[in-house]
């Protein structure tokens, strides 16, 4: 595996590679990995003959109040955990190499970056969509893989390239969860024993309310609140919000049909936690 950090070096080994006819697999990443990262990886390695993995903690899309300075980083250790992995390449830019002095330029993806935690992390998704979209200019790779565990990015950045035409395939692979049922997350380190006791709610209320859907529940009103009130009754968690959106539009919906994102945010003390299952609604009003 190589470690790179500059893009003139990435950029002159992935140009090699191409002439060879060689497919890239990008796996974008803000490090400290888990189960979640390594998945993607995978992923990327089984699919294409080269799999590049940036690790870059963008201060763009942290607000002012969020976790920018203390977010999690071992670099020594993903790079050994990637090397496992059978990553090729390690991309590790500094600030400077990614935004240098009089950087001006942002990318923002309307409307859909307001809803859901946009909401609640104003700016974020402006963050993320410009990271990516000058990763992708420099990576230039045949697929780029993604979590459903953020689901919202995922619905952003697929708007962006299809608006944007950039000629990329994107993935989206599964949560990956611990064994209770907690979504794996670089944030969960943030928290106390008695938090991450109660953290699984998340869940487990996510998988009642899908259970509640497929038996024909399609009042998203009711699977809003009974999210709400499990949330409620057996953790201390805030709840930001308990939403059913239209998968791929991320469009609210009263009445579920068709792909249903069930998704939701809830905070324990600092730490901001999300989730989401998707659900196909085939049989709408049988309740
Ligand atoms: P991050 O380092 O948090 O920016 O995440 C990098 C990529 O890993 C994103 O595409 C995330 O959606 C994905 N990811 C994070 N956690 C998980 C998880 N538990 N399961 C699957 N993918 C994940």
């Amino acid at each position: 595996m190589r470690i790179i950090k500059t893009i003139k070096h990435l950029k002159s080994i992935l140009s090699a590679a191409r002439g060879k006819g060689l497919t890239i697999g990008f796996v974008p990443t803000m490090g400290y990995f888990h189960e979640g990262h390594l998945s993607l990886m995978y992923r990327a390695k089984k699919e294409c003959d080269i799999c590049v993995v940036s690790i870059y903690v963008n201060p763009k899309q942290f607000g002012p109040k969020e976790d920018f300075s203390r977010y999690p980083r071992d670099i020594k250790r993903d790079a050994m955990m990637a090397k496992k992995e059978n990553v090729d390449i390690l991309f590790i830019p500094s600030d400077n190499v990614i935004y240098p002095n009089c950087y001006l330029t942002c990318i923002d993806v309307e409307k859909i970056s307001s809803l859901l935690c946009g909401k609640y992390r104003p700016g974020h998704f402006k963050g993320v969509a410009t990271i990516v979209a000058k990763l992708l200019n420099i990576v230039a790779p045949d697929i780029m893989y993604l979590g459903q565990k953020d689901a919202q990015q995922v619905v952003v950045l697929k708007k962006m390239a299809a608006d944007l035409n950039f000629p990329v395939n994107i993935r989206v692979v599964p949560t990956v969860r611990e064994e209770d049922g907690l979504a794996k997350s670089s944030r969960n380190v943030y928290l106390t024993q008695a938090q991450r006791a109660q953290a699984p709610v998340l869940y487990q209320a996510l998988k009642s309310a899908a259970k509640r859907m497929r038996a024909g529940e399609c009042r998203a009103s009711q699977i809003v609140g009974m999210i709400s009130r499990s949330i409620k009754q057996y953790s201390d968690g805030k709840i930001q919000y308990v939403a059913c959106v239209g998968a791929d539009t991320l469009e609210p919906l009263k009445m579920l049909k068709g792909k249903v994102l069930v998704a939701l945010s809830v905070t324990f003390g600092k730490t901001r936690l999300i989730d989401n299952v998707i659900v196909s609604v085939k049989n709408p009003g049988k309740i």
